[in-house]
């Protein structure tokens, strides 16, 4: 590259040229990199949305109780976006509450269901009113 100042050719990877000693204008690869900033609002406490919660409560717990934890979930995040904290906090909570209500119902289904199961194997089909 050539010195702005006085017109000597330098090497390409030069900083300063050799004729004037003029820092070159060419940035060094390290000083090209801009300062990448990771969270755009480090001041934003985390407020855990539990949408995974709450749609694996769907999936395999209850489907009735799990549909509520799965729209508190989602506002979690767009009142976040908005600066809306104390309200995400507030759905944050009751996502929470709905997965725990989903999981106990699901937890219960599970033990009636089994209860059922387990007294068709021991009867053996000998039902009183076959
Ligand atoms: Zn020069």
């Amino acid at each position: 590259m050539y010195c702005k100042k006085c017109g000597t050719q330098n090497d390409d990877n030069a900083w300063k040229c050799t004729n004037c000693g003029t820092v070159l204008q060419q940035a060094t690869p390290s000083s090209q990199q801009p300062a990448v900033k990771v969270s755009p609002s480090p001041q934003q406490p985390a407020v855990s949305n539990y949408l995974v919660q709450a749609i694996l409560c769907t999936l395999f717990c209850c489907l009735p109780f799990g549909i509520p934890a799965i729209v508190f979930a989602a506002q979690v995040n767009g009142k976040l976006a908005a600066g809306d904290v104390a309200g995400a906090m507030e759905s944050s909570r009751k996502a929470k509450i709905w997965c725990w209500v989903a999981f106990g119902a699901g937890l219960g289904w599970i033990l009636i269901y089994g209860v059922i199961v387990a007294i068709g194997v021991i009867s053996q089909g000998d039902f009183p009113w076959q």
